[in-house]
């Protein structure tokens, strides 16, 4: 397609990773090409904050006003479905189904918290969208001194979660609990984590294996209740559910299976990226099948995408996308937290950061997120990552 003048590239997800991509092909595409982010509501939540929404009633939504560039149209809507063959995608403005043509197309559909344990208490899922965490903040409120709140998961979700909650209301006793606590961060940047939290006042209680979560606390697999006034679940994500008319293949946990290209198998101009994709191993070398959900994976995985359009829309060869993991941050309330030093395929080095400087360096990651969504708009390429190249080798024939 060398001529693209009248193309349509179609972005549907309006996380970090679909506005990184749409910004970043308004920029490359130059206004030759009409570029649509397709995402429900007029925001973007900054999810990697939810945490502390939950804990303290803050906002993170991030209107995609302030974020989108220009050249981006953003449609208020669902994607519904796809009709591969005939380039085609079904959207839901809230009006019935519609239709939309496009040359290329990025799923980015995202991920949410995943209900992996039966549950039936109110706040359960707090850390699905803003709005649920804003209404564990206002319970949290108005809990009594002493009075308990369990936050179950061995992730560090689970962990941000539970010392941020016991960070902002100190008068409460907060445990975590944990059948099997960070079990990819064995050695040193787990003994910091245990540390962290108890000087955070968390109670940590290991191989606790839950049934369930109640009104009235949480079920363990033994048989025993431990009371709870307030308990959330924090467990891990799953893929976006995606409708039945999407008809794409998918694991066990939600996500599409892609090529090195980040393209869906069987289809030359349908790519995934963020937490939805699950790229091969070879693209992030060999501890695990497939990249980690998290947002220093979904902004990359955005911005390759980008840019295979724009090869692929100037008839040029796509290139397998490549990705070296640095340091993991995790905050321990406001003043405190660890920073895990990882090798390129995500195994922990055994270096550590503690503290009031891993708090700040966290911080500074966490505005660099949405700081990196805003300079794309200026400037096409801007953001990069370990083991990408640069935007020079992108530019399209004028
Ligand atoms: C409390 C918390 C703390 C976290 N902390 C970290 C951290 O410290 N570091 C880190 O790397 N990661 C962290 N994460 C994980 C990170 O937030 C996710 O990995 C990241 O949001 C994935 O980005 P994404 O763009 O793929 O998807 P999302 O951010 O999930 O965005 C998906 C988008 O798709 C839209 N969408 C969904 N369905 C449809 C549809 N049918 N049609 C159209 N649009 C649709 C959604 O509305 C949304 O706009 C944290 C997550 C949580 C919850």
């Amino acid at each position: 397609m060398d001529d693209i003048a009248g193309a349509q590239v179609i972005v549907v997800g309006g996380g970090y990773a679909g506005v990184l991509a749409a910004n970043r092909l308004s920029g490359y595409l130059l206004g030759r090409a009409r570029v649509m982010m397709v995402a429900p509501g007029p925001y973007l939540t900054d999810r990697i904050r939810l945490h502390e929404v939950a804990a303290r009633g803050s906002d993170a939504r991030r209107p995609y006003a302030d974020l989108l560039a220009a050249g981006v149209q953003h449609v208020d809507a669902r994607a519904v479905g796809l009709d591969r063959s005939g380039n085609r995608l079904a959207i839901d403005r809230g009006r019935g189904m519609e239709w939309l043509h496009y040359d290329a197309l990025v799923l980015a559909l995202g991920s949410q918290i995943a209900p992996a344990i039966p549950s039936s208490a109110p706040h359960a899922l707090a850390l699905r969208d803003v709005q649920s965490a804003q209404q564990l903040a206002a319970a949290l409120k108005k809990l009594e001194r002493g009075q308990r709140v369990i936050v179950v998961g061995g992730g560090l979700t689970s962990i941000e979660l539970a010392s941020e909650i016991a960070d902002a209301h100190p008068r409460l006793s907060v445990e975590l609990l944990a059948a099997d606590f960070v079990p990819d961060l064995a050695g040193p940047a787990r003994d910091a984590l245990r540390a962290a939290l108890q000087r955070a006042g968390v109670q940590l209680r290991e191989g606790v294996a839950v049934q369930a979560l109640s009104e009235r606390g949480v079920q363990l697999r033994d048989g025993s209740e431990c009371e709870a006034s307030i308990s959330v679940l924090a467990a891990g994500f799953r893929a976006a559910p995606l409708d039945a008319a999407f008809d794409l293949p998918t694991r066990g946990d939600g996500r599409i299976e892609v090529d090195a290209e980040l393209r869906v198998q069987g289809s030359a101009n349908v790519f995934v990226a963020g937490d939805l994709a699950a790229p091969p191993s070879a693209a992030i070398g060999s501890g695990r099948d497939t990249t980690r959900m998290a947002c220093a994976t979904a902004m990359p995985l955005g911005a390759h995408a980008a840019d295979q359009i724009v090869k692929l829309l100037a008839g040029r060869a796509l290139s397998p996308y490549h990705f070296g993991y640095m340091i993991r941050c995790i905050s321990i309330g406001r003043q405190s937290g660890v920073v895990v030093s990882v090798d390129s395929d995500d195994r922990p080095t055994g270096r550590v950061i503690n503290g009031r400087l891993a708090a700040l360096i966290k911080e500074l990651i966490c505005r660099l997120v949405i700081g990196m969504l805003r300079l794309e708009r200026l400037r096409a390429g801007s953001y990069v990552w370990p083991r990408a190249r640069r935007r020079s080798a992108l530019r399209l024939p004028a």
